[in-house]
């Protein structure tokens, strides 16, 4: 099987590598977890991604770019076209509670609060994953139709406030650019998938993600006398519900779904004082850009109308941050054979959208996408009750990497094959 005349020349020699190459990922996984950094932070990440390519012989190693964010050119021994791989790099301020001997107990500052630091969405996976497909496409690099551009990102989990980073950043500095890329690939090790399986879609696979802040001005009084004033606290309780009809009676729900949720409520400070102002914050997810579009409008003249009928002022500010991700139809189709070959067809399996948000949505509105999760709880536990990414007990069974170095490797060796000219 895989012998070099086969269809997928390249098979046997990155098993062998991948097989290599594994204690040395799960090594690099456990430092990095051992010794998270936040979004814009990632210093010493970036010098270790940096000086490992470096030692590959990769022709290009560019730091600093988005502020901490690292991309490695490996041009293969063949003319052909440039494919990128993308991970990224940045932990959460969690304070771990797993119990593994590499447990972080890094501490420091997020948005000028004190807070633990944890890789509880798996970027540490990421990382060492890609370091590890730099390794094996090194070893064959001879043999490569086309060039690798490896993408390691900052700040995926947006930056600190006031800050600019990430996937969009790096885009903007021209990470796909000089040579450009023609397709990029990424992706993320999910909790609710056992180890082994592989979960994609074609078209919107992750929710975009925007906040907003509404500011209910009333007029401050006595709490025993409400009518000498006008209460936000009522006003903006109206706002909260209000909210809540759109997605229920606004949206057309049979094209795709909506999420409004309204995660803060602040206001007053004594039982005996009607406050002259409370603050709304919330989140709206969607997986249409129309959609999106229409539900920041609805949010905005739901919340402006409400007021003004109570006698009260919205102020509404909504803050746009990660676009839908979209996964190339043509592109999901043509990789899916790919990962059945190397994951094994039963284990390859289309999933439903997830609310969550993945600034790699930047990257697929450059150039075509696809975007895949990996399973990553332990076979021998239920997936579907195992602490989630963003817990302080998220657990990444590390027999889940050497599948993500084979299948980036793959998807990528396939890509530059199919896509060579001659
Ligand atoms: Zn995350
Ligand atoms: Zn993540």
């Amino acid at each position: 099987m895989n012998a070099p005349d086969t269809p997928f020349p390249f098979d046997a020699a990155v098993q062998a590598a991948a097989d290599r190459i594994e204690p040395d990922v799960i090594a690099w996984r456990r430092d990095l977890h051992q010794n998270p950094e936040l979004g814009n932070r990632e210093v010493r990440t970036a010098r270790i991604v940096a000086a490992h390519l470096r030692s590959l012989g990769f022709d290009q190693v560019l730091e600093k770019v988005a502020h901490t964010g690292v991309v490695g050119l490996l041009k293969g021994g063949k003319p052909g076209p440039v494919v990128a791989l993308r991970a990224d790099m940045d932990a959460l301020p969690v304070v771990e509670e797993t119990d593994v001997p590499f447990k972080s107990t890094v501490r420091t500052e997020w948005n000028g609060n004190p807070c633990g630091v944890m890789h509880a969405c798996g970027h540490d996976a990421h990382t060492s994953i890609l370091m590890g497909v730099a390794s094996v496409l090194a070893s064959i690099r001879d043999r490569i139709p086309g060039s690798v551009k490896l993408v390691f990102q900052p700040a995926e989990e947006t930056p600190p406030i006031g800050e600019d980073g990430g996937a969009k950043m790096m885009v903007a500095e021209g990470c796909l650019k000089n040579p450009d890329v023609g397709a990029i690939f990424g992706l993320h090790v999910t909790s609710i998938h056992p180890t082994g399986k592989i979960g994609y879609r074609s078209g919107p696979l992750m929710a975009s993600a925007d906040d907003f802040r509404v500011f209910v001005r009333g007029n401050q009084t006595h709490a025993a006398m409400p009518w000498r004033g006008i209460d936000p606290i009522v006003v903006g309780s109206q706002i909260v519900l209000g909210l809540q009809t759109i997605v229920a009676r606004r949206m057309n729900i049979t094209h795709e779904p909506s999420v409004v949720t309204v995660g803060v409520f602040r206001g007053g400070v004594r039982h005996n004082i009607i406050p002259d102002e409370v603050r709304l914050e919330g989140t709206i997810r969607a997986f249409d850009e129309e959609h999106r579009n229409q539900l920041h409008e609805h949010v905005k003249r739901i919340a402006e109308m409400i007021a003004e009928a109570g006698g009260a002022k919205a102020n509404v500010h909504i803050h746009r941050w990660y676009d839908v991700t979209v996964n190339h139809p043509g592109l999901t189709e043509w990789s899916v054979p790919t990962l059945a070959r190397i994951a094994g067809e039963a284990n390859v399996n289309v999933v439903d959208k997830v609310c969550g948000a993945e600034d790699f949505s930047f990257f697929q509105k450059e150039v075509p996408g696809f975007f895949y999760f990996m399973g990553c709880t332990p076979v021998d536990r239920d997936a579907t009750t195992a602490a989630p990414n963003h817990s302080p007990r998220f657990y990444v069974d590390e027999r889940a990497l050497k599948l993500g170095v084979r299948t980036l490797s793959a998807l990528a060796l396939d890509w530059l094959s199919a896509n060579a000219k001659g």
